[in-house]
């Protein structure tokens, strides 16, 4: 039997914990899957096949942490600390513009962007977020959907029970759909109060539910909350029973011994922000001290209000710079260990390594082909270097989400950008007009 679609690539990079780069290999992929990786010699035929010779092969990036819609607030309040920007700027101006054709429109400009860049797959914490699963499900997008929960009201709910409740209406509405993954997203400690809390504990075991939660985002947000409880956020949580190996700590920049214990004991993931952290001044994620106590760690941009831009593949170059620097040593985190953090170890924190994040019979196939013959990529010795560490992405020539073709040729195969460019300036009149 033939296979739907065959990649002869120069450079396979699978990711899967083998050799990190495997020369002139064919990948095989049928009803969606990765059936075969053989020598690209191989005589197995396919319907399709598409020739990668100057290219590297490797899985999707894995945006494991975001709020898509933000960008549409691209550029809108920058340069500011945490506690103003979110308090003065982002809340307000989500109360004044954020609806379901809000979040529709600007997750449709975040996964254009994303795809672009390389990247299959992204988690998203936002409100209506029917509304960016169904952009996703139009793009053909992978989506770990974490429905948010806060005490206070929103355009989208009124309190942590109503969030609750639309959580579990998302979840009932769109369980059945392989490109989707749902989850909670408790908003962070200092937005969710005990009770909820301990809610969405029984719910998520009950359902199996992936849970998100920002956490040791600012030292403020870890003094206020020794100053108020005598507990560090982590141990509030920990001790309501809420930690556990479903959930996925998004920036934990402040962490002591103490903190290292309760995140290893239950079994939690971390998701880096490095350059959201780095804008606001957040402080660093200490991340090769969390690698090296074996804690699953996976990246994302967080919004384009704090980043400013959704390029998973700049994220990790930075992730891995930063690591060296609060490290004080250039061998951590190196450009191998990058990568991972941007594919499977973002799919290991999410809970979705079982499907996705490598190169691997059986998985989907959501891969990513990038053009290393340009100039910024010359000379090349080590093309996982060259992904890393030059600027790559722009020359992504193609994504697949299970084998189906997103970007051919660096194009989007079925998403007009004219016209999204013209909904995002219509946007930017709307809420600042000049
Ligand atoms: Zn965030």
């Amino acid at each position: 039997m033939a296979a739907d679609l065959r990649l002869n690539a120069r450079w396979l990079v699978p990711m899967d914990g083998n050799k990190p780069i495997i020369d002139h290999a064919s990948v095989f992929v049928t009803h969606g899957r990765i059936e075969a990786i053989e020598p690209s010699s191989s005589e197995r035929s396919a319907r399709h096949t598409i020739e990668l010779p100057h290219h590297a092969l490797l899985p999707g990036y894995i945006n494991a942490h975001g709020h898509a819609a933000m960008s549409l607030f691209r550029g809108l309040a920058d340069d500011l600390p945490l506690m103003n920007w979110l308090q003065h700027h982002i809340w307000p101006a989500e109360a004044q513009w954020v609806s379901s054709e809000f979040v529709r429109q600007g997750t449709e400009l975040a996964i254009a962007e994303m795809i672009r860049s390389g990247t299959t797959t992204f988690a998203d914490m936002y409100f209506y977020p029917q509304d960016a699963i169904d952009a996703s499900l139009a793009a053909g997008i992978r989506h770990v959907s974490f429905t948010p929960i806060l005490d206070f009201p929103t355009n989208y709910a009124s309190n942590a029970d109503e969030y609750i409740q639309k959580a579990l209406a998302v979840r009932d509405q769109y369980q059945h759909h392989d490109l989707v993954t749902l989850g909670l997203g408790p908003h962070a400690p200092y937005t969710v109060s005990d009770a909820p809390l301990r809610q969405i504990r029984i719910i998520a075991d009950e359902l199996q539910l992936p849970v998100q939660i920002h956490l040791h985002e600012t030292a403020f947000e870890v003094q206020d909350s020794l100053e108020q409880l005598g507990k560090r956020p982590i141990e509030r949580l920990f001790d309501l029973g809420f930690l556990s190996k479903d959930v996925s700590c998004v920036h934990m920049t402040q962490i002591n011994d103490s903190d290292l214990d309760l995140i290893k004991q239950s079994r939690a993931s971390v998701i880096h922000c490095p350059e959201s952290n780095l804008k606001l001044a957040s402080g660093f994620c200490p991340t090769a001290r969390l690698l090296a106590a074996g804690i699953p760690l996976g990246l994302g941009t967080d919004g384009a209000a704090s980043n400013n831009d959704l390029n998973l593949q700049a994220e990790m170059k930075t992730a891995a710079m930063l690591a060296k620097a609060v490290a004080a040593d250039a061998a951590v985190v190196p450009a191998l260990q990058a990568l991972h953090m941007a594919t499977l170890g973002s799919a290991q924190a999410l809970g979705i390594d079982q499907y996705t994040g490598s190169v691997e019979i059986g998985k989907w196939a959501d891969l990513q082909a990038v053009d290393l013959s340009q100039l910024p990529q010359q000379p090349l010795y080590d093309p996982i270097s060259q992904l890393v560490y030059t600027d790559s992405s722009r020359y992504t020539s193609h994504v697949w989400v299970a084998g189906k073709a997103l970007l051919s040729e660096a194009e989007l195969t079925h998403i007009d950008v004219d016209r999204l460019t013209a909904t995002a300036r219509q946007w930017c009149q709307r809420i600042r007009p000049n």
